[in-house]
């Protein structure tokens, strides 16, 4: 059985990337980047780099190759044993180009690829109900929420998470993501997991855990 050790998590906004990348880096050991949750990190700490996202961010816009390609470059140069969950990245063809250089510079590859394919239906109610804690990013599907049940901090409602900026990302999601997902699948590194509304995140990890195990079984 193939040992996975590098996975990209492709999903629409709110589709439960972050949950289930939890889960992953839980199960694998694996470090995360999440490229959203660094990025609102970095505006937090008033960084010159927070301040140019924050503008794209504001807009519910992509924030732009070049900025995100090299956070992402230097989070991987420190990672260290090249084992790792990318978490919203990479987001555009153009991104995974440059992932896909920077790694088989270094001889390595991408393990998987979890896509989460859930309908614009369901991610649309999520989104309004969803509020996300400012010290350590859990979230929950509770829009009164005010402390965080796991470290106490306050629960805040995201800038982006209001129904026009979802639209707006939402079209970028098929119009930029979805390309990077079909740009895996033809290389034959995905793994898809259907998300509903029936069915709880725990639900969805047992999915994932066993398609999972079938695909690196796959892959020896
Ligand atoms: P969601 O998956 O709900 O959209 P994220 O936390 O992953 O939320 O990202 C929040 C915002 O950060 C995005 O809407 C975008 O502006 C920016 N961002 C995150 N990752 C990337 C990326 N790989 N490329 C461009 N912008 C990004």
């Amino acid at each position: 059985m193939k040992k996975l050790k590098r996975f990209i998590l492709v999903g629409g906004p709110a589709s439960g990337k972050g949950t289930q990348g939890r889960y992953l880096s839980d199960t694998f050991r694996l470090e995360t980047l999440s490229t959203g949750a660094l990025l609102r990190r970095e505006i937090e700490n008033c960084t010159a780099l927070g301040r140019r996202a924050q503008s794209y961010m504001d807009q519910a816009k992509l924030v732009p190759d070049e900025v995100v390609n090299d956070i992402v470059r230097t989070w991987l140069a420190d990672a260290d044993d090249s084992s790792w969950i990318l978490d919203g990245y990479p987001r555009t063809v153009a991104q995974a180009e440059t992932l896909d250089n920077f790694l088989s510079q270094r001889g390595l590859g991408i393990d998987v690829v979890v896509w989460m394919d859930v309908s614009r239906k369901l991610i649309e109610q999520r989104i309004l109900q969803r509020r996300e804690c400012s010290s350590c990013n859990f979230v929950v599907q509770n829009s009164t929420l005010e402390i965080c049940p796991k470290c106490g901090g306050t629960m805040t409602t995201r800038k982006d998470d209001n129904i026009d900026a979802f639209a707006k990302r939402w079209k970028d999601f098929e119009s930029m993501t979805l390309p990077v997902a079909r740009y895996y699948e033809s290389r034959g590194l995905v793994v898809k997991i259907s998300v509903t509304e029936e069915r709880e995140a725990c639900d969805v990890s047992r999915e994932l855990s066993e398609k999972l195990n079938v695909y690196a079984e796959s892959k020896d």
